[in-house]
């Protein structure tokens, strides 16, 4: 098959990226807005663990004007505008994304949420969380709402090895994971993996085979990929200071990257090829790249071999 055989892939792009998925589904140009809404997080406060993940630092996950402070329309608002003045999106989906976005109350969780599904011109929430903390009356709570509007649940996996996952202090394991995609599925919301590479002592070929892992499993609809990014603030960062991490370089991200979507299946798409981090706290990797230059690269990658998404994949 080639890729203009392939309704899902970009014929551009040469991958499933999650705004033309978006574009497909709602006939417009439809952009997320991030949100802080003051979760925090059942690997800090010592219910999962303490400490948080090894490079968790969540000003990096998160633009500036998403202050738990700020009331969340005005967030989303704010976002609209600066959507609507860069890229002239039309309509938005609202991202619950710092800390852990299930870490409260269903009640509280019910209003939050529908708050933001009641502001103008919104078609949804996308919820991220960590695959340990998804109760059943949140799980009922988003194929409730799935049933009107956008859904996504964007799950943490970050390493498919539980080597690793131990390692970075992440608190859950894979099966945790499986187990939660298991139950999210078939409940008609989409689900995304967030999946890091460049942990330390972890082999290209071990994370390109998270890509068979997703899709083996029914209800992944999309992915993140992101490079490991040490950040002030983190053990990572120390780490990295006492030479125990060494970053991946450029082209190694690059080349894995796209091995991993040449094993992803095109019904799947796209969501991030990279992490992004602000200068004034990012210790290692310094590429010396926007985020755009970012995506480009993996992109270009991908025709630079004359490929497509998909290509390589088993099913
Ligand atoms: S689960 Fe997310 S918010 Fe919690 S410590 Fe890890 S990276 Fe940070």
């Amino acid at each position: 098959m080639s890729v203009s055989e392939h309704s899902d892939i970009h014929p551009h792009l040469r991958i499933n990226s999650y705004g033309w998925y978006l574009r497909n589904r709602f006939g417009c140009r439809v952009s997320k807005v991030n949100v802080d809404a003051g979760f925090t997080c059942p690997n800090r406060d010592g219910s999962k663990g303490t400490g948080g993940c090894i490079y968790c630092n969540n000003v990096s996950f998160s633009p500036r004007d998403t202050l738990a402070d700020i009331p969340l329309e005005e967030q989303v608002r704010h976002g609209m505008a600066y959507h609507r003045g860069r890229l002239g999106s039309e309509k938005f989906i609202v991202y619950f994304q710092k800390y852990t976005n299930t870490y409260a109350a269903v009640e509280q969780l019910a209003a939050l949420y529908r708050r933001a599904l009641d502001l103008p011109d919104v078609l949804g929430i996308s919820v991220g969380t960590r695959p340990d903390c998804l109760t059943d009356g949140a799980l009922e709570l988003l194929t409730e709402m799935a049933r009107t509007r956008y859904v996504c649940l964007e799950l943490g996996l970050q390493s498919a090895d539980d080597a690793i996952l131990e390692r970075i202090n992440r608190g859950h394991s894979l099966e945790d994971f499986l187990r939660a995609v298991q139950r999210a599925a078939g409940r008609g919301f989409d689900i995304c993996a967030h999946l890091i590479h460049g942990f330390p002592d972890e082999r290209a070929e071990e994370f390109v085979k998270g890509a068979d892992l997703l899709a083996s499993l029914d209800g992944i609809t999309s992915v993140k990929l992101h490079q490991l990014h040490a950040v002030e603030g983190t053990e990572l960062a120390a780490m990295y200071r006492r030479g125990e991490f060494t970053p991946l370089t450029l082209a190694q991200y690059v080349t894995t990257a796209a091995d991993f979507l040449e094993r992803l299946p095109a019904r799947i798409s796209v969501q991030r090829l990279y992490g992004s981090s602000p200068l004034e706290i990012r210790v290692a990797p310094q590429w010396g790249l926007k985020n755009n230059q970012l995506w480009y690269a993996v992109i270009n990658e991908i025709k630079h071999r004359n490929s497509y998404q998909g290509r390589l994949a088993e099913s």
